[in-house]
């Protein structure tokens, strides 16, 4: 007796170009970047730069970065 199993994977996205996350430079400045190329515009509140990579990924298909929040780095 043999059983045939017909798996239904998820197809592989060739179109996924980077990966966006959201730079967080302090209080009331944060923006999303991508590795693809795409800049977000500075963001007074740090959720709407999180909407902004959000939408971003939806659009693009660009993968979100886990964690998405990325503080700045100290010079
Ligand atoms: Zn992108």
């Amino acid at each position: 007796m043999s059983v045939a199993v017909d798996l239904d994977l998820p197809a592989v996205d060739a179109r996924s170009l980077g990966t966006v996350t959201v730079r967080y430079l302090g209080l009331a400045r944060s923006h999303a970047d991508c590795s693809c190329g795409w800049t977000g515009k500075l963001r007074l509140l740090k959720a709407a730069a999180e909407q902004d990579a959000w939408m971003h990924s939806i659009h693009e298909r660009c993968q979100v970065a886990v964690p998405l929040v990325r503080p700045a780095v100290a010079r």
